[in-house]
Order: C-alpha cells, then structure tokens, then sequence
C-alpha cells in the first residue's frame, strides 16, 4: 500500500464518456480511456483491506490490492503479471463487466470504491501497448485433443487454459466468427471487436484450432466429436429466449432482441443483411419489452439507426436507486441501472404489462399496455409502435441439435447438469459458462471455462498444475 492515506486526499474519478451528441453518431466506443497519470492516481485509493472483500465480490479471484499497489508504484509490467494469472481476457471484463467487486469494495461502505474495472483496463491496455503480450506457441503436447463447442467467453477461456496445459485444442463455432455473445450480442459501442480479435489472433498463434461455421451435432455428428476427441467441453451459452405470447403476437415488425443485435452488428462489421430480413430502427417508433442489459443495448443500437422515438417498458417495479436492506453491503445490489444508452435519450417506463400487440396490413402499430397493481380507471394505455423489441431474458440452452444427440441430463432449470468437476453424466463430456449455469455474466464465463478445464486437465493425466480458479 504506497500511499496509505490516499483514499482521503483523491476522491474516485470514474472514466469519462464521449458526449452524447457525438457518439450518437457512431457505433465506436462510447468510453474514453483514461489515461496512465488518472488510473496511477485512482488505483492509491485501495486500502489494501485485511479481508478484501472486492476478492469476495470477484468471480475469477483477481489479486485486486495487489495490483492496485504495483498500479501506484508503476510496476506495470508485474501488476500485468498478476492480472494475466487469473483473468484470460481482461480487456473485455476492464470494458464491458458491472464489476461485481466494486460492489463489495469496502471503501464504498462509506464513500465510492476503487475504479477497479478500469484499473485493470489500464494495466492491460498498458501491456498490449508496450508488446508485452506475445503469443507463446506450446512445443511440448501430451497427445490429448479436445474440442471446445462455442466460442464465447467461456469456451475461449477454457481452449487459453487446455492449450497452456500442452493439449491440442479445437474450438468449434458455428457462427461465421468466434466471440459468442462478445461478438454478435454486446454493441459496438460497448465492446469495439478489434478487442476480441486481438485476442483471438493471440489465442490462433499460440496453437488453439478454430473451426467456423461448423454447428455440431448437426454439421459434425456427436459420434465424431466423442472418436476424434479425449474430451469435450460443451460451452454453447444459453439462448432459447423468454417469448410474450400474446394477442398479435404473430404481426410483422416484433423481434427478439439477439435477432436485432446480431444483425445490428454484423451490420457494423460491413455484412449485408438482405432487404426481406433487415431489422432497422430508422424513422421508426421502437418499443423494447424488458428493462434490463440486453434492453438497454437494444435502446443504444435503435437511437443509432435514427429511431424517431424509443421507448423501454419493464414489468417489475422501478427499483431502488440506492442500497436498500434488501441488498446491504457487500451483495450486488438489484438497482435502477442508468447505462450509457439511457443518457442518450428515451423514455423509461415501470411496472407496465404489455396485454396485446395490434396491427394494420399485417404490420405492428400498437401496443395494448396496463399498469400494474393499479386499480384505477386510467391503468390501461396504448404505445404507438413500428418495431417492438422482446428483450425478456433466455429460458434455458437451446435444446435440439447437441444437447439433444448427447442425451444430456439438465437440472431443474433446464441448464445442462454435471458433477461438481463439471463433468456431464456422459463420461469425458464437460460444461461451462451459460450452458451450464444458465444467463449470467462474462465473468462467471471465465470463471466456469477456466474451472472446467481445470478438472478436464486432471480427468486427462490423473493431476493438474492448472490454477483451480
Ligand atoms: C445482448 C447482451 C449483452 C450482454 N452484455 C454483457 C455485459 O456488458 N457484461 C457482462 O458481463 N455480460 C453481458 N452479457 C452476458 C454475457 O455476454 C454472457 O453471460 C456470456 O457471453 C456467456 O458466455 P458463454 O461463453 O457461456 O456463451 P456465449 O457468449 O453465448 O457463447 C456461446 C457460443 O456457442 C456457440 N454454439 C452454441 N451451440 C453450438 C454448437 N452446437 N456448435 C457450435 N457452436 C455452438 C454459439 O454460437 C456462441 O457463439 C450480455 C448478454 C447479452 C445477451
Ligand atoms: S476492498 Fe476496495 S479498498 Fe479494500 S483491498 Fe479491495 S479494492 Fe482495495
């Protein structure tokens, strides 16, 4: 701890965001990365805790007063290190994370916590920049192949971990491109892809095969993947989403909300979207159903695309704006979230249930909504809509095609079932990330890829010297 009063003298300064007539404009980034000087300044805010709890809050256990002490030093290169030991891609938690463990961080019992998040952005960032991170191909293999199925966060932390331990590593995807959810789902104003692709150009370069395009047990049969591999690791997130079945539910104009994202995006990356197919907010009055993240993201792409008014309804009520004794310090608290999207415009609206959609020539022009535990006369209302966006969460894995050929076992959530060493009731045959533990966060992906091939690297030689976490 090189400055022990620090957290008394410098008050936290989060980074700063583009201003929203700009970035409105654009698709990039709407961040700003702070500079070396700020997060130096920042990171003397840790109190190097005696419990830390920011570890309690943090899934993959980063050594977080450890490397905001080396931060404030200027040890760059060991905070690095440090980093590199827990996390495979730090870049994407120091971007798009809601930072868990700035929400146990115990300066924030009584003032604001560390800048954690961005903290580790700094030191990642800092390490790219200055060619420390190279790729290390693997000369000495064991023999052993694996096939990871998905190439989300959890998939690529599970391939980065099994091809560090010496195995051969076979990632299969069956989009065009690797990333999951990092890639088609989260805007590019969250998470530019040059990041994903740094990465997974290091990952390609050390050793990990990437097979594209490839739906497995549909395009390469289950039987295959169980002759040709040691073991597998099934890592193909959770997707089937929450539908509204309604009245008129069936009119043109009304989209899941990873169907408008995923084109948004590809869009972004320069792919054509035939006409018959294109979901496009311009000129249009949008509606998105579900006030949580993927809602939000939907309102960043809409207002992108020239919506001429969005509006975002959420059947829960409003929530708390600060710690209620629901959520005391150190839990993640449920709170009313204002992301970067809300600021840029939109009206926001609670406690409203969406009892029919109506239509003209097919095509979506109404909502039909109530207010909820209203009793009053006025409790139903209309919205005018030409798009209306289902953003309501996702049910459970998809279920045909792999899950199904496998005849894997799921819990009672309908997530895949396995041991407690990850392992499915189909032997050599793994899970991790959203698959396996149902919708959650890039860092609980991280965590279960790294935990899986950690038990898969010992399933394979009888011992591992892979870390646990
Ligand atoms: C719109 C949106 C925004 C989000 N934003 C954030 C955020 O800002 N911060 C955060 O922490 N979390 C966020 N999340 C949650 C986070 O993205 C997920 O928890 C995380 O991506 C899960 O990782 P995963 O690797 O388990 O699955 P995924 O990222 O879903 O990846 C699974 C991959 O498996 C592939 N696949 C599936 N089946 C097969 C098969 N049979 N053969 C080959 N490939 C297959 C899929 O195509 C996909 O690429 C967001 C989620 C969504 C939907
Ligand atoms: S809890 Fe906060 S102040 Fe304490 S060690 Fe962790 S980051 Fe530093």
């Amino acid at each position: 701890m090189g400055e022990p009063r620090g957290f008394l003298k410098v008050k936290r300064q989060a980074a700063k965001y583009r201003p929203v007539c700009k970035r409105i404009k654009d698709f990039a980034d709407v961040s700003i990365l702070p500079s070396q000087e700020h997060s130096k300044e920042q990171s003397c805010r840790c109190m190097d805790c005696g419990t830390p709890f920011c570890h309690w809050g943090c899934p993959i256990g980063n050594y977080i007063p450890e490397w905001n002490d080396l931060v404030f030093r200027g040890h760059w290169e060991k905070a690095f290190h440090l980093l590199d030991g827990t996390n495979n891609l730090p870049e994407i938690t120091g971007r798009v994370c809601p930072a868990t463990c700035e929400y146990a961080c115990v300066l924030g019992i009584n003032d604001e916590p560390v800048t954690i998040r961005e903290n580790e952005l700094a030191i990642i960032e800092y390490a790219f920049r200055v060619g420390l991170i190279k790729p290390h191909p693997f000369r000495k293999r064991t023999g052993k192949k694996i096939a990871v199925v998905g190439s989300g966060p959890a998939g690529l932390s599970c391939a980065d971990q099994l091809n560090k331990a010496g195995h051969l590593v076979v990632v299969f995807e069956r989009d065009d491109k690797a990333g999951g959810i990092l890639r088609y789902g989260i805007p590019d104003f969250k998470l530019e892809k040059w990041v994903l692709d740094r990465r997974l150009d290091i990952l390609k370069k050390e050793g990990i095969e990437f097979v594209i395009g490839v739906n497995v047990g549909l395009d390469f049969q289950v039987s295959k993947l169980m002759k040709e591999f040691d073991a597998v690791c099934i890592a193909g997130g959770c997707r089937a989403p929450r539908d509204l079945e309604i009245e008129g539910r069936e009119l043109k104009g009304i989209h899941f909300a990873m169907d408008y994202l995923v084109q948004a995006n590809k869009r972004i990356a320069g792919e054509a979207i035939p006409d018959v197919k294109l979901i496009d907010a311009k000129n249009k009055r949008v509606v998105v159903i579900g006030g949580g993240d993927t809602g939000a993201d939907c309102v960043g792409v809409a207002h992108r695309q020239g919506a001429s008014c969005v509006v975002q309804i959420e059947l829960l009520p409003k929530p708390a704006e600060c710690r209620s004794h629901d959520y005391p310090w150190p839990k993640y608290p449920l709170l009313c979230k204002t992301t970067t999207s809300h600021e840029e415009g939109g009206i926001r609206e609670w406690s409203v249930s969406t009892k029919k959609f109506s239509g003209e020539n097919g095509q979506v022009k109404k909502l039909l909504c109530s207010r909820v535990a209203q009793e009053t006369a006025d409790r139903e209302f209309e919205i005018e809509a030409d798009l209306a966006i289902l953003a309501l969460g996702f049910v459970h894995p998809e279920r045909n095609g792999l899950l199904k050929e496998l005849n894997i076992e799921l819990d009672a959530k309908g997530n895949v079932k396995t041991d407690q060493n990850y392992m499915t009731k189909v032997k050599g045959v793994f899970s991790a990330g959203d698959m396996h533990r149902g919708q959650s966060l890039i860092v609980w992906a991280i965590s279960e890829g790294r935990k899986a091939a950690y038990y898969i690297d010992k399933y394979l030689m009888g011992e591992t010297y892979l870390p646990k976490m």
